[in-house]
Protein backbone atom coordinates (compact mmCIF):
# COMPACT_ATOMS: atom_id res chain seq x y z
CA UNK A 1 0.00 0.00 0.00
CA UNK A 2 1.38 3.25 -0.81
CA UNK A 3 0.87 6.27 1.59
CA UNK A 4 -2.65 7.62 -0.02
CA UNK A 5 -4.01 4.75 0.94
CA UNK A 6 -2.77 4.61 4.06
CA UNK A 7 -3.62 8.22 4.92
CA UNK A 8 -7.32 7.36 3.14
CA UNK A 9 -6.99 9.82 0.39
CA UNK A 10 -7.86 8.58 -2.86
CA UNK A 11 -7.57 10.58 -6.43
CA UNK A 12 -10.75 11.96 -7.18
CA UNK A 13 -12.47 10.60 -10.23
CA UNK A 14 -12.78 12.88 -13.07
CA UNK A 15 -10.24 14.90 -11.39
CA UNK A 16 -7.25 13.24 -11.08
CA UNK A 17 -5.30 16.58 -9.65
CA UNK A 18 -7.11 15.97 -6.50
CA UNK A 19 -7.91 13.15 -4.09
CA UNK A 20 -10.42 13.11 -1.12
CA UNK A 21 -10.96 10.83 1.96
CA UNK A 22 -14.27 9.50 3.39
CA UNK A 23 -14.63 12.47 5.80
CA UNK A 24 -15.49 13.89 2.24
CA UNK A 25 -12.29 16.17 3.03
CA UNK A 26 -10.98 16.92 -0.46
CA UNK A 27 -7.63 18.71 -1.74
CA UNK A 28 -5.14 18.81 -3.81
CA UNK A 29 -2.98 16.52 -4.30
CA UNK A 30 0.55 17.84 -2.52
CA UNK A 31 -1.86 21.08 -1.78
CA UNK A 32 -4.10 22.29 0.90
CA UNK A 33 -7.46 21.08 1.48
CA UNK A 34 -10.16 22.93 -0.89
CA UNK A 35 -12.56 25.50 0.53
CA UNK A 36 -15.61 23.86 1.36
CA UNK A 37 -18.73 26.20 -0.03
CA UNK A 38 -22.29 26.75 0.54
CA UNK A 39 -25.49 26.45 -1.63
CA UNK A 40 -28.32 28.55 -1.43
CA UNK A 41 -29.78 25.77 0.55
CA UNK A 42 -26.89 24.97 2.69
CA UNK A 43 -25.33 22.02 0.67
CA UNK A 44 -21.45 21.42 0.96
CA UNK A 45 -19.60 21.57 -2.37
CA UNK A 46 -15.93 22.48 -3.19
CA UNK A 47 -14.70 23.91 -6.65
CA UNK A 48 -12.18 22.11 -8.48
CA UNK A 49 -9.71 24.02 -11.41
CA UNK A 50 -9.92 21.72 -14.80
CA UNK A 51 -9.32 23.18 -18.36
CA UNK A 52 -8.97 27.17 -16.75
CA UNK A 53 -12.32 26.56 -15.39
CA UNK A 54 -13.94 25.66 -12.32
CA UNK A 55 -16.40 22.98 -12.34
CA UNK A 56 -18.25 22.81 -8.98
CA UNK A 57 -19.08 19.24 -6.93
CA UNK A 58 -21.12 18.55 -4.17
CA UNK A 59 -19.38 16.76 -1.04
CA UNK A 60 -22.13 14.04 -0.77
CA UNK A 61 -22.00 13.56 -4.77
CA UNK A 62 -18.13 13.03 -4.66
CA UNK A 63 -18.18 10.72 -1.73
CA UNK A 64 -20.88 8.11 -3.49
CA UNK A 65 -18.89 8.60 -6.79
CA UNK A 66 -15.54 8.02 -4.79
CA UNK A 67 -16.65 5.23 -2.18
CA UNK A 68 -19.54 3.80 -3.17
CA UNK A 69 -23.18 3.72 -2.01
CA UNK A 70 -23.94 4.66 1.79
CA UNK A 71 -20.40 6.75 1.53
CA UNK A 72 -22.49 9.96 2.29
CA UNK A 73 -24.71 8.87 4.47
CA UNK A 74 -22.03 7.68 6.55
CA UNK A 75 -20.74 10.95 7.52
CA UNK A 76 -24.16 12.29 8.11
CA UNK A 77 -24.76 13.84 4.70
CA UNK A 78 -28.18 13.02 2.48
CA UNK A 79 -27.42 10.07 -0.02
CA UNK A 80 -27.33 12.35 -3.75
CA UNK A 81 -29.84 10.67 -6.51
CA UNK A 82 -26.97 9.72 -8.72
CA UNK A 83 -29.39 8.98 -11.14
CA UNK A 84 -30.20 12.50 -11.33
CA UNK A 85 -26.88 13.86 -11.24
CA UNK A 86 -26.15 11.91 -14.29
CA UNK A 87 -29.28 12.94 -16.33
CA UNK A 88 -28.32 16.59 -15.43
CA UNK A 89 -24.63 15.95 -16.35
CA UNK A 90 -25.79 14.19 -20.02
CA UNK A 91 -28.08 17.19 -20.18
CA UNK A 92 -25.40 19.81 -19.84
CA UNK A 93 -23.31 17.74 -22.02
CA UNK A 94 -25.39 17.82 -25.29
CA UNK A 95 -23.99 19.95 -28.05
CA UNK A 96 -25.20 23.21 -29.30
CA UNK A 97 -26.99 24.88 -31.60
CA UNK A 98 -24.73 27.08 -34.24
CA UNK A 99 -26.71 30.11 -32.81
CA UNK A 100 -25.18 29.49 -29.09
CA UNK A 101 -21.59 28.83 -30.42
CA UNK A 102 -21.57 32.10 -31.93
CA UNK A 103 -23.25 33.37 -28.59
CA UNK A 104 -20.37 32.37 -26.83
CA UNK A 105 -17.85 33.45 -28.75
CA UNK A 106 -19.32 36.98 -28.80
CA UNK A 107 -18.39 36.67 -24.78
CA UNK A 108 -14.94 36.45 -25.65
CA UNK A 109 -14.50 39.84 -27.32
CA UNK A 110 -10.51 41.10 -27.61
CA UNK A 111 -10.40 43.55 -30.53
CA UNK A 112 -11.96 46.39 -32.24
CA UNK A 113 -13.69 45.46 -35.78
CA UNK A 114 -11.74 47.11 -38.59
CA UNK A 115 -14.70 48.22 -40.26
CA UNK A 116 -16.94 49.75 -37.91
CA UNK A 117 -15.18 49.80 -34.78
CA UNK A 118 -17.46 47.71 -32.61
CA UNK A 119 -15.86 45.43 -30.06
CA UNK A 120 -15.49 41.55 -32.09
CA UNK A 121 -13.33 38.44 -31.81
CA UNK A 122 -12.28 38.19 -35.33
CA UNK A 123 -11.00 41.52 -37.28
CA UNK A 124 -14.41 42.45 -37.93
CA UNK A 125 -17.65 42.65 -36.27
CA UNK A 126 -20.57 39.53 -37.92
CA UNK A 127 -22.20 42.28 -39.82
CA UNK A 128 -19.00 43.91 -41.68
CA UNK A 129 -18.50 39.95 -42.08
CA UNK A 130 -21.84 39.49 -44.03
CA UNK A 131 -20.94 43.17 -45.80
CA UNK A 132 -17.43 41.98 -46.92
CA UNK A 133 -18.16 37.99 -47.87
CA UNK A 134 -21.60 37.47 -47.82
CA UNK A 135 -21.57 35.30 -44.27
CA UNK A 136 -20.94 35.87 -40.91
CA UNK A 137 -17.70 34.65 -38.68
CA UNK A 138 -19.75 31.33 -37.65
CA UNK A 139 -20.43 29.96 -41.25
CA UNK A 140 -16.22 29.65 -42.13
CA UNK A 141 -16.56 26.87 -43.79
CA UNK A 142 -18.41 28.61 -46.76
CA UNK A 143 -17.20 30.66 -49.36
CA UNK A 144 -17.98 32.87 -51.50
CA UNK A 145 -18.14 31.15 -54.83
CA UNK A 146 -20.66 28.76 -52.31
CA UNK A 147 -22.97 31.33 -52.28
CA UNK A 148 -22.95 32.89 -55.40
CA UNK A 149 -20.78 30.67 -57.86
CA UNK A 150 -18.27 33.10 -58.77
ZN1 LIG B 1 -18.00 46.06 -38.00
Amino acid sequence: MNSVQKSGFVPVKEFPDYEMNREGVVRKIGGPQLTVLYSSTGRPYVAFRKARKNRSRSINVLLVENFGPGAAEAVGMPEPDMNRVKTQRELARRPRSGKSLGQDARIGITSTCHGCKKPCINYYCDECWIEKRGFGMDDTSRTHADLYGN
